[in-house]
């Protein structure tokens, strides 16, 4: 059998009933291969004997693992239970074992006799004592005081004991003898153990050694199934055959002649790329990445002019209304001159004027739509959607994504983001996209100027901010939380205490996402018209407007954000001509690490190398791309430490396929299972 097919359920194994069934359902464990992936949090060495006395050397409180003798039994009264206390002896010292609820103890182990203590220990009150002790016959040891023993995460009233045993009894009857799908010499190749021996190592090492080995064979298969999968998803794109076409380029030409600056380079490449999806023969599935403001939307939009001209509509949807209308005001600029027919569409358009401009889109009279995730809403009904914009895509969710793009017949579909991750990266996790990139800004942008300032030594910055403002410029200020608990600055009390202490002659705004989107909409609307001077916030501005006045971003407790998001937020200033700042504000108690990411920022303003960096420092599941993609949830593997890992699986997973496309079943959908895959007896070159 395979482990995949042990969807037997956990209560179908001796002495599992009810109760015990649901104290393990909610570990997640409902059938017998997830009991079997139940991984240990750590292990106990209990192969190597642990006197009483080693406590001292373990500070006062450790693991003990010893024969001692019992020497005496006294009660207490603990509330109104007697409670049997064991006195016992090594040959090291004495201790006391205190028997909660456990007063049964007395009759198996009286005076005199000898016996088997395994449990944290503390020294207290002059004693040696222990509550949480194992107790059993030294001439009869059980596995439990000879061998390294799994500590695994534990619900309910299940013991480590119980849970032991449960795991001994699944993997002899049901784990021992699991067939595995990867061929002999594959396993050879990357140094895997057998499934079997995987778990064995894993749930009942023979040293300290094995766990991990046993993990790395599992982890191991967990990603090649997983890039299988991906790199399955690409191809099943490609199949998807439509009719070529021809999109007429005048209208682009002419756009692009009528811009008062010429494309960067960068622009120019991810618009061939672009191009060569649109006349290729399957739907375009691209990524456009870039940090903020180095052209992407103009891309897209250069793009989206192809479609207009060729009669094809383009949904273009943003994460925010605010972001969404700057879109369709920058796009009236570039595109209607042009003769492009533009809509705006929102959750907030009234329903008078939303009757007509959705009939004006399913007649096909309107070319390019703008919008919020109102888009994919099914009154939307498009004439003939042929391509799909979809700016920071992390922001949505594969499905209303999916959502979106089956309002069309097989749409091209154009990704953007502004949080980079590093190619290698981004091939592994979106495996199924292509990916372009805009590593250069427009020239004539200045970079921003970075400071690194500690809590205390912040009215210097406030100082400078201040002749800022003086000079007609407009500052942000953001912090990690709306409201304070005492410990954190936040954005509401300093909302307060900048408007009245620190900068009183200028207008202080405050934007959060506890207020409503009206209010959020107004003070946004003010600050651009710079009748607020000052805005507070929280990382809600990291996605969002354009104020090329504002010079200033001052980020407090900059410690609290990742350094893609600081990133982000330090894009929001630098974007008109003259020099802007960013001040990083952080916590004087900050670990080296977290130092050495903050001066990153400063160093570098490519949010390519930042990207690289963050992942170097914080894994890719910190990466908010990544993150919010969902998609590296793994059961065994854990990133960043299995990055290699990943790696390898790709490679491998390439060549397999290329040597056996027969593997790429669309019915192994799912990554619950870690085998998801049946090596073909023959026939392969992989397999034996
Ligand atoms: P992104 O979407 O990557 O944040 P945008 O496309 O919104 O960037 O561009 C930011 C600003 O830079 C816009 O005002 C845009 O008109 C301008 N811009 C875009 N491409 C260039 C270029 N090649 N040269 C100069 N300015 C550019
Ligand atoms: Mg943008």
């Amino acid at each position: 059998m395979y482990l995949e097919e042990l969807t037997i359920p956990i209560t179908k194994l001796q002495g599992i009933g009810p109760s015990l069934g649901k104290d393990l359902n909610r570990l997640g464990i409902h059938t017998i291969a997830d009991l079997l992936l139940h991984l240990p949090r750590g292990y106990e060495d209990r192969s190597k004997l642990i006197p009483l006395i080693s406590i001292f050397s373990q500070g006062g409180k450790g693991f003990v693992n010893t024969i001692a003798c019992v020497e005496a039994h006294e009660y207490f009264w603990f509330g109104s239970q007697k409670t049997l206390k064991i006195l016992i002896r090594d040959s090291t010292a004495s201790a006391e074992l205190v028997c909660y609820g456990r007063n049964f103890l007395a009759r198996k182990y009286p005076p005199g006799i000898q016996a088997r203590v395994a449990g944290i220990f503390t020294y207290q009150y002059k004693r040696i004592q222990s509550s949480t002790f194992e107790l059993d016959d030294p001439n009869h040891p059980s596995e439990d005081f000879s061998s390294i023993l799994p500590i695994y995460p534990l619900s309910g009233r299940l013991s480590q004991r119980i849970l032991r045993k449960i795991l001994r009894n699944g993997y002899s009857k049901y784990g021992r003898n699991l067939k595995d799908e990867l061929p002999e010499s594959f396993q050879t190749t990357h140094s895997l153990l057998p499934i079997s021996e995987a778990l064995r190592a894993i749930h009942f090492p023979k040293s300290l050694e094995e766990p991990d080995k046993g993990r790395r064979s599992l982890a191991f298969r967990e990603l090649f199934s997983f890039q299988i999968e991906m790199i399955r998803r690409g191809l099943e794109r490609k199949v998807a055959i439509r009719p070529p076409r021809k999109l007429p380029v005048t209208l682009r030409d002419q756009a692009i002649v009528r811009l008062p600056f010429s494309l960067t380079e960068d622009q120019r490449k991810s618009l061939i790329e672009i191009d060569l999806d649109i006349e290729g023969p399957s739907p375009m599935a691209r990524l456009l990445q870039g940090d903020v403001g180095s052209g992407k939307t103009l891309v897209a939009f250069l793009a989206a002019l192809r479609f207009a001209e060729g009669g094809i509509q383009t949904a273009f949807m943003a994460p925010t209304e605010l972001l969404a209308r700057q879109h369709a005001e920058n796009a009236a600029k570039v595109l209607e001159p042009l003769g492009v027919r533009l809509a705006f569409y929102s959750g907030k358009i009234p329903l008078r004027n939303r009757k007509p401009l959705l009939q004006a889109v399913s007649r096909g009279e309107v070319d390019i739509i703008i919008g919020t995730h109102a888009l994919f809403s099914e009154e939307v009904r498009f004439a003939n959607l042929g391509f799909v914009v979809i700016d920071e895509q992390h922001r949505f969710g594969v499905d209303q994504r999916k959502k979106l793009a089956a309002k069309g017949i097989h749409p091209d579909i154009l990704l953007m983001s502004a949080t980079p991750i590093p190619r290698t990266l981004a091939l592994s996790v979106f495996g199924d996209l292509e990916v372009s990139e805009l590593k250069s800004l427009p020239p004539g942008r200045r970079p921003v100027e970075t400071h690194l300032a500690r809590i205390g030594n912040e009215e210097k910055v406030y100082a400078w901010v201040e002749r800022e403002l003086q000079k007609g410029h407009q500052a942000y200020f953001v912090y990690p939380l709306i409201e304070g608990d005492g410990d954190l600055k936040d954005a509401e009390t300093m909302y307060q205490h900048l408007q009245s202490s620190i900068f009183p002659k200028f207008r202080v705004g405050l934007i959060h996402a506890r207020l409503s989107e009206e209010e959020q909409r107004s003070t946004m609307e003010a600050f651009v018209k710079n009748q607020i001077q000052v805005l507070v916030a929280t990382s809600i501005v990291e996605v969002g407007v354009d104020v090329p006045n504002a010079t200033c971003m001052v980020i407090e407790h900059a410690e609290r954000f990742g350094l893609s998001a600081l990133h982000q937020l330090r894009g929001r200033v630098g974007r008109g001509n003259a020099q802007s700042y960013a001040f990083l504000v952080y916590d004087p108690n900050l670990t080296d690490l977290a130092k050495e990411r903050l001066k990153v920022l400063k160093e570098t303003t490519d949010g390519f190398r930042i990207a690289e960096e963050d992942l170097r420092l914080r894994g890719p599941g910190d990466m908010v791309g990544v993150r919010q993609s969902g998609l590296l949830d793994f059961s065994i593997a854990q990133l960043p430490q299995d990055m290699e890992l990943m790696v390898e699986a790709r490679k491998e997973a390439l060549k397999v396929l290329a040597e056996d496309p027969g593997l790429l079943r669309p019915e192994h959908g799912g990554l619950r299972f870690i085998l998801d895959l049946r090596f073909k007896d023959s026939g392969s070159g992989v397999a034996p």
